[in-house]
Order: structure tokens, then C-alpha cells, then sequence
């Protein structure tokens, strides 16, 4: 059960703050903060949002920037296309992302959890607003929480769960464009619920989850689940940029004015505003998302006091010693050449996509069929057409055994925009020129002659000695 917290609890290192010794839920009200990381992340954060947003709206080469479009197995990137046959390039795609993720990690610690990643630019630039909004700063929210029923507190209560449910609706309505397309999930929306029952049950389930996280699950996200945040020791070391408290210039701490104390005047704010719960002066810890909020608390009271801001700042162990921070060092190196090799190749692979797929198959039955004047193979080729705009192809052999020819195509075959066409043909050898299976080469050109793909088939038949 939820523990909601009249108060601020202390943390410490033997126990997750937002966990209560029985196993219950200690619940967050960190304090507001600004400052110049607090406005930085925010403007990432409405970027990022816009982004999310608008990708499914802009269109390019008549479809959307991004429509991963399960239904028809293409997947459209800012106007290239991609087909099934092509998903191994994700392969590289997500290897370079992911060795870009160890790589700024071991150069900047978690800059993607407090800048980035979408659970917390959708918690803290939108949820905890709402939140804020309606019910007030932290220990208004604290007060809340410990009041008793009242028509104040339903309305607030309602009024807050109302926007949370019809933001995690929104945002999972725009997840969802990215693989239906904004028009298909329009109709979808404008139709009886027992018309699409499958999509319906999708959004009510996806909704219900972001509702859940963003709502309550929150921080314990990045605890409890989050994969990342455990790989972080594996990944840094102590040249790695982190947010850190400065223990030489802070300690021994004590209140304004107490001799001998150094500039941590333990007014506990880094704590109060902190997310996760946790506090920066006992060292990096797993629960950090390095959302900077405790370094804009910090600063303030630094310049409340009249001291230097940057008690706690982005700084290296070696930084925080007093020793030079070395970004070039094995590990970012080697995970800097991984990224590289990753891209290098996503690259490369990403313009060698043509704009059409071709597939040669044999036909189904017999393998070869014989005549009095030839050797014959029936065979079938599969076309798409990866372009909004028709396009016509033709097909020929090349390498191909003496005597062979290709039969049944005739004209280039045209092809709707992302039509997908199966058209047999018939591979023909004279029975005098047959030497046995043979294979070659299918090309498919474009009729303009710009791409053509190569597809290797065979010709098979009987023993040649039974000609003989
Ligand atoms: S906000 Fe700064 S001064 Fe206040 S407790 Fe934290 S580190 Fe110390
Ligand atoms: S310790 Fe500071 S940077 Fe880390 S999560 Fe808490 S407030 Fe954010």
C-alpha cells in the first residue's frame, strides 16, 4: 500500500528512499526548482516533445516522416522506404545507438535519463506540471495527501487524473500513428469501438499503462526496472563527467555561520528537490537520472548565501580530487570506434537500398519440363515498388548458359505506387545447347535505367547423357 509522505524523508544509502521498510510505497513530492538547467532541459523537453508530435503529421515523398507500417510490412523513414526484406539494416541501427548510449555514458554519465529519455521528459516537463498546477507546490501536495476527504481535495483529485488520462491518451494515440498513419488512426477514432474493437482494446490498454506510470509508477521506473541505469558502473569510470557534489569544498558541512564549516550549509534543498529521492552529498547512486535539478537548487542557495555556485556540477571524480578529467581514454575510445563502425555501416547499407525489391522463386510443381526442341523452367518473380509514384521494370539474363532465353515478359512491367506484383516467366534452353544445371544471373532494372537489382537463380533439368 502507498504511504503518501506528510513529510521530507531522509535518505540513505542502505535503503531506496521511495521504498518504505514493510515494502510499501514512500510517494514523492520533490520541491520545485529553476534555474539555467531547469530552463536547458525544459527547452529539450519541448523540442523533443514537438518532435514526437509532428513526425507523424510531416509528410515527405507522400508519406510520413516516420510510418513504421506493420500492416503493409514497409517501414518509411524521412522519404526513404524500407521493405521486410530490409529490416536486418535495424541490426545497425540500434548497434549504433547503442554504442552511441555507452559512449556519451562514458564520457557524460546518464545524460540521456535527465535530458532525453521519454519517461522523464514526459514526467517532469508534463505530468508533475499538470500536477503542479492544480495541486500546488510540495508540501501544498504534502498537505493534500494528508487531508482528510473533502470537496477541495475530489475536485483536485479528479481534475488531476482527468488531464492524466487524456495526456497518456494522447500520447498513446500518437504512438500509435507512427505504425497506422495519422488518417487510419483518425478513422479509427471517429468509429464505433465495436467497429475496431483490436485497436480500441489497444489504446484503452496502452493509455491505462501510461496512465499507471506516469501517475504512480513514476521514479520507480528508473529504479526498479530500467535496465540502463544498471549498466551505469560497468560503463563509467572516474573520468566520467557526472552530476557530483564537491565533498572538498562542501564538508565538514553545517549551518551558515558555524565555524570551520565548509560551503554545504546542509539546508537539505539538493534532497528536497531531487526526483528519485535520494541525496548527491553521499555519492553517485544507482537511483540518479543526473536531472540536474540539485545543481540549479544548489546554485540558488549559493547565491542566496553569497558563496561560488557549482557546489554540486557536472565534475569527474578526478575533477572533484583536483586532478585533469581525460575524455580521451580505452573505453571511449573503443566505444567511440563501435558508434563509428555502427554508422559507417547503417550508412552505407541505408544508400545501397533500392527502390524496388525483387524476389525470383521457382514455381510450384514440376522442376523442369521437356520438349522435343528444349529444356524449360518455370519460375516466378515477386516485384515492389517502394515509390509513391509508378515505375516500370524490365527484366533480363545475364550469365546466362548458351542458348538460354527468358520468356513470357515481353514489355517493362508497370507498377503502382508500392504496388507488390508476382509475375511468372519461363526459362528456355534447346535441348542441343544443354550441358546440365547451370546457374545465372536475373537482373531487374528500373526502365530508366538508374537501379538494378541481381538475383541469382538456377536452371535445373535432366542428366544431359540422356540426350545422347
Ligand atoms: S543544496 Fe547545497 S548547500 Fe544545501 S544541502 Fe545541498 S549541497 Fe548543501
Ligand atoms: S541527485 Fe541530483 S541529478 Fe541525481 S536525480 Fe537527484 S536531483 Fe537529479
Amino acid at each position: 500500500m502507498t504511504k503518501r509522505a506528510s513529510q521530507a524523508k531522509r535518505p540513505n544509502l542502505d535503503s531506496v528512499t521511495t521504498i518504505n521498510q514493510d515494502g510499501s510505497r514512500f510517494f514523492l513530492h520533490p520541491s520545485d526548482v529553476s534555474g539555467r538547467y531547469v530552463a536547458a532541459r525544459r527547452f529539450a523537453a519541448i523540442l523533443l516533445i514537438a518532435v514526437y508530435a509532428g513526425l507523424p503529421w510531416i509528410r515527405i515523398n507522400g508519406q510520413p516522416a516516420v510510418f513504421l507500417d506493420l500492416f503493409s510490412r514497409r517501414f518509411h523513414l524521412f522519404g526513404i522506404t524500407f521493405a521486410a526484406q530490409e529490416i536486418w539494416l535495424a541490426f545497425f541501427f540500434i548497434t549504433g545507438l547503442a554504442f552511441l548510449l555507452f559512449f556519451t555514458t562514458a564520457l557524460f554519465g546518464r545524460l540521456w535519463c535527465g535530458w532525453a529519455c521519454p519517461q522523464t521528459v514526459f514526467l517532469e516537463h508534463v505530468y508533475r506540471r499538470v500536477e503542479r498546477w492544480i495541486e500546488g507546490d510540495a508540501p501544498a501536495r504534502r498537505r493534500l495527501d494528508a487531508a482528510p476527504v473533502s470537496g477541495t481535495k475530489v475536485f483536485k483529485r479528479v481534475l488531476k487524473h482527468g488531464v492524466f488520462i487524456l495526456v497518456s491518451g494522447a500520447i498513446a494515440h500518437l504512438f500509435l500513428a507512427y505504425f497506422v498513419s495519422i488518417p487510419q488512426l483518425y478513422a479509427w477514432m471517429t468509429a464505433s469501438p465495436r467497429e475496431q474493437f483490436g485497436a480500441f482494446s489497444f489504446m484503452a490498454v496502452s493509455t491505462g499503462i501510461l496512465y499507471f506510470n506516469f501517475a504512480w509508477f513514476r521514479e520507480q521506473l528508473c529504479i526498479v526496472i530500467c535496465p540502463y541505469g544498471r549498466l551505469q558502473s560497468a560503463l563509467i569510470d572516474e573520468h566520467t563527467v557526472n552530476v557530483a557534489y564537491d565533498e572538498r569544498r562542501g564538508e565538514p558541512r553545517g549551518k551558515l555561520g558555524t565555524e570551520g564549516a565548509g560551503d554545504c550549509i546542509d539546508c537539505n534543498r539538493c534532497v528536497q528537490v531531487c526526483p528519485t529521492g535520494i541525496d548527491i552529498r553521499q555519492g553517485l547512486q544507482l537511483e540518479c537520472v543526473a536531472c540536474t535539478a540539485c545543481i540549479d537548487a544548489c546554485d540558488a542557495v549559493m547565491d542566496k548565501v553569497g558563496r561560488p555556485r557549482g557546489l554540486i556540477r557536472y565534475a569527474s571524480e578526478q575533477a572533484l580530487e583536483g586532478k585533469p578529467t581525460r575524455l580521451l581514454r580505452t573505453r571511449t575510445v573503443v566505444y567511440g570506434l563501435f558508434m563509428l563502425a555502427g554508422i559507417a555501416v547503417m550508412l552505407f547499407s541505408f544508400s545501397r537500398v533500392q527502390p524496388f525489391e525483387a524476389t525470383v522463386s521457382r514455381m510450384t510443381g514440376q522442376p523442369y519440363f521437356l520438349t522435343e526442341e528444349v529444356v524449360r523452367n518455370q519460375l516466378q518473380i515477386r516485384l515492389v515498388n517502394k515509390r509513391n509514384e509508378t515505375a516500370a521494370f524490365r527484366v533480363f539474363l545475364e550469365d546466362a548458359p548458351p542458348g538460354m532465353q527468358l520468356a513470357g515478359w515481353g514489355e517493362a512491367m508497370q507498377l503502382e505506387p508500392y504496388e507488390e506484383r508476382t509475375r511468372p516467366f519461363i526459362l528456355v534452353q534447346p535441348r542441343e545447347q544443354y550441358t546440365g544445371r547451370a546457374r545465372l544471373d536475373i537482373v531487374v532494372e528500373s526502365e530508366d535505367g538508374r537501379n538494378r537489382l541481381r538475383r541469382r537463380a538456377e536452371f535445373v533439368g535432366p542428366d544431359p547423357r540422356v540426350f545422347q
